[in-house]
């Protein structure tokens, strides 16, 4: 066997499972189709627990200047109420390329512009097949397990359940990166509940470091199934106004899906001895408005099954899927609660209305009891 491990993608899934398998001694090799450093379209934030997932203080140079202290919700109607929530706040490319960083650090092997083109199983092992993109070189190698942490678009989960994929794409996210000023608080999140901008979560509003060390205001939205720049538009139209927004657009990112967000079947473990993790698990949460902490969570807990299955010659499948129950059972019933089963902002509003009193007394008390609980037993915000 040429690997204990193979895991595709260098996100933050199988960036935190290569770390904690080659830790515990296994041969781990993860593999990152783009070249890094690489930039990745996301909001960057997470929460205090996220630290005590990933097991490592994350280094202050990693973060984004600025702090956010605050959360300030736009209702449909355009009332609004705010509260004090630290949170961490950073850019992909910085972050990443840490993690990548110290899983090598930790013993597991890396390789960047190399895709994970396929996986055949077969009698105790799998059969990886990696292209190597710079060398145009295909490589084949022999691994007892295989994790698919590649994203929102999953090679591997792709090629054994087409049927949770769709030819066109399902779900698409705009950011505007604005040099300029706003009338609005660098240390606060905003978030805009409005059907007519996002109808699967919120559009939002916070600010961001870049490469060359200068804070921009971001301005971004999501929509499924409708033209994405449209719903932009609409919406930073709307703020530029709102907030006298002024300044130049100096960068656009865009990220798309095709994995069907509203199948059943969205949340998937994986068969045998090859497992999902992250997004490529169905994991990501339109009702929580972050994946992150799932992503981070799921890589752990995989990494530990597979240490499982190995000391007890167990299924791994089945002991993964025991330590996920909660987060697969929290984001199935998430997912039937996004804000696509309303029909209109006034059905929206009236539901926040009633929801958000609760949901604000959850978070804190569970982010208090999260101090206490175990990295594993995290229980994911909001709930
Ligand atoms: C616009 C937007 C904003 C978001 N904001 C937040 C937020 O504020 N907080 C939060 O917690 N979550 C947020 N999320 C969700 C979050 O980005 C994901 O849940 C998280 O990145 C999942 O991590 P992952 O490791 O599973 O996948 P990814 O981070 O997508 O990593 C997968 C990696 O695999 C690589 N890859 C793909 N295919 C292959 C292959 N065949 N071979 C090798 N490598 C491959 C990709 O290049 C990528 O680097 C946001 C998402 C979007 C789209």
């Amino acid at each position: 066997m040429d690997y204990d491990v193979v895991i595709a993608g260098g996100g933050v899934a199988g960036s935190t499972a290569a770390r904690f398998l080659a830790e515990s001694g296994f041969k781990t090799l993860f593999v990152e189709r783009h070249k890094t450093p690489r930039n990745k379209p996301c909001s960057g934030i997470q929460f205090g627990y996220f630290e005590k997932i990933l097991g490592v203080k994350i280094p202050r140079e990693r973060l984004c200047n600025i702090e956010l202290k605050k959360i300030k919700m736009y209702l449909p109607d355009g009332s609004s109420f705010g509260s004090h929530f630290k949170m961490f706040n950073f850019m992909r490319k910085p972050f990443d390329d840490w993690l990548n960083i110290i899983a090598q650090d930790a013993g597991a092997e890396f390789i960047d512009e190399c895709v994970c083109q396929s996986v055949e199983e077969k009698d105790g092992y799998n059969k990886v097949t990696l292209v190597k993109t710079k060398e145009k070189e295909t490589v084949n190698l022999t691994a007892k397990y295989v994790i698919d942490a590649s994203g929102l678009r999953p090679k591997l989960r792709n090629q054994i359940r087409p049927q949770d994929f769709s030819s066109d794409f399902q779900g698409a996210t705009l950011n505007y990166y604005i040099d300029g000023e706003a009338d609005l608080d660098p240390e606060t999140l905003y978030q805009f509940w409005n059907m007519d901008w996002n109808n699967a979560m919120f559009a939002w509003i916070y600010i961001k470091t870049l490469d060359d060390g200068k804070d921009y205001w971001v301005v971004g939205t999501g929509y499924n199934n409708d033209d994405i720049t449209k719903r932009q538009e609409l919406f930073y139209t709307a703020m530029k106004e709102k907030f006298n927004i002024t300044g130049e657009i100096v960068k656009r990112e865009g990220y798309k899906t095709s994995m069907n967000m509203y199948s059943k079947d969205r949340v998937w473990l994986g068969q045998n001895r090859i497992l999902m993790v992250g997004d490529a698990a169905g994991l990501v949460d339109m009702v929580r408005g972050v994946g992150m902490d799932a992503a981070a969570l799921s890589g752990r807990l995989a990494a530990k099954a597979i240490m499982k299955a190995e000391k007890k010659n167990s299924e791994v499948l089945k002991v993964y899927s025991k330590f996920m129950k909660r987060v697969t059972s929290q984001t199935i019933r998430n997912q039937q609660r996004e804000i696509n089963i309303f029909k209109t902002n006034e059905e929206l509003h009236t539901y926040m209305k009633k929801s958000m009193v609760k949901m604000g007394i959850k978070m804190i008390l569970q982010s208090n009891l999260n101090k206490i609980r175990s990295p594993e037993k995290q229980v994911l915000l909001p709930q």
